[in-house]
């Protein structure tokens, strides 16, 4: 009894301490190029203002990263990571067909 109660413990700290984990990973994530695969599936463009507007008709002006409902970075931010590039850095003047304005 006494070892499975070592092991409950230590397995309820591992989870406790997982998500912290995760978030200092975030702050560290390295910043999306526009050359990577996902980037180019996406059209993401750090400035939104470059975004091909012939071929991502949806993009509106204004538009931008720090207005998306998948942005995660802080208020006034440089950059903040993106769920849809696994974490990493978006530019909070970016921009990605992934685009959903904020609520
Ligand atoms: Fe920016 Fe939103 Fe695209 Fe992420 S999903 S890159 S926050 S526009």
């Amino acid at each position: 009894m006494p070892c499975s109660r070592r092991r409950f413990i230590a397995i309820a700290a591992a989870l406790a301490s997982t998500p912290v984990f995760i978030e200092e990973a975030r702050a560290d994530a390295p910043m999306v190029s526009e050359s990577d695969p996902t980037a180019q599936a996406l059209g993401y463009k750090a400035n939104a203002s470059q975004v091909d507007k012939a071929k991502y008709a949806k993009y509106q002006a204004g538009q931008s990263c720090s207005t998306c409902q998948l942005w995660q970075g802080k208020a006034g931010a440089a950059s903040g990571p993106c769920p849809m590039f696994g974490g990493k850095q978006v530019s909070s003047g970016g921009w990605c067909s992934a685009y959903v304005k904020k609520a």
